[in-house]
């Protein structure tokens, strides 16, 4: 890429002058439609703005009737266009594409009260599975969201201490079940007052209102949940 500074070394040179024929020949595709992608290196502005933004309490926290975070949104229903960048994010090797998203999540709830957290809390990976990945999916959507916001993404306050069994499959008591005791704290004696927990898909909630209880019976004075999608009642 160009960078209109004057390059040093003739090897620069020639790095720069491949790179541009590269993106002449082989521009970067967008990952849903195909079409040359002009936004992100992986998705276009159509396919971008295509993404149904949501940016409200997943109806599925509507069934809580008491819950111990302040608030839960989320910012895309889970469709057809978020599945495929989920997916990319995942099990693609793309971390990028979380940061990106998380830029957008950062811009549209800059002025929401979880924009006024001390600290963004991106749920915990079980170490194997983070060494299997090569990355936390939900930290990468964290730095997205904390380049917008100015809050430092906090890794270490929290650990997943049990490789809990994939949710997939089971329902929301059978969830919680599930996840009941899973993560720790590492230090509870520097918990920050105010926390936003940071996940990509919301569906009965069950690991980040399990992560939220385990905050304030630790002392934090407000709990906030926004994650990149939520599915849809219906879904
Ligand atoms: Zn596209």
């Amino acid at each position: 890429m160009r960078t209109g500074k004057p390059l040093s070394s003739p090897a620069q040179k020639i790095t720069s002058f491949l790179s541009a024929i590269t993106d002449f020949f082989f521009p970067p595709l967008c990952c849903i439609c195909g079409k040359v992608s002009d936004k992100y290196p992986f998705l276009c502005a159509e396919c971008l703005h295509s993404c149904t933004e949501f940016a409200e309490a997943p109806d599925t926290a509507m069934l809580h009737t008491e819950h111990p975070a302040d608030d839960v949104a989320c910012m895309y229903y889970f469709d057809e266009y978020i599945q495929k960048l989920v997916h990319l994010l995942k099990y693609q090797d793309m971390p990028f594409v979380g940061e990106c998203l998380g830029e957008r999540i950062g811009r549209v709830f800059r002025d929401k009260p979880a924009a006024g957290s001390d600290i963004l809390l991106p749920v915990p990976l079980h170490p194997l599975r983070r060494r299997e990945r090569g990355y936390n999916q939900s930290a990468c959507i964290a730095r997205g969201i904390a380049k917008i916001w100015k809050v430092p993404v906090e890794t270490r306050l929290l650990k997943r201490c049990r490789n809990t069994q994939s949710q997939t499959r089971l329902n929301r008591e059978e969830r919680q079940k599930n996840i009941r005791g899973a993560f720790q704290l590492r230090n509870i004696k520097k918990i920050p007052e105010r926390i936003c927990i940071i996940d990509d898909v919301f569906t009965t909630g069950a690991t980040t209102l399990e992560i939220a209880g385990l905050l304030r019976e630790s002392g934090a004075k407000q709990v906030h949940i926004l994650t990149l999608a939520t599915p849809r009642k219906d879904q």
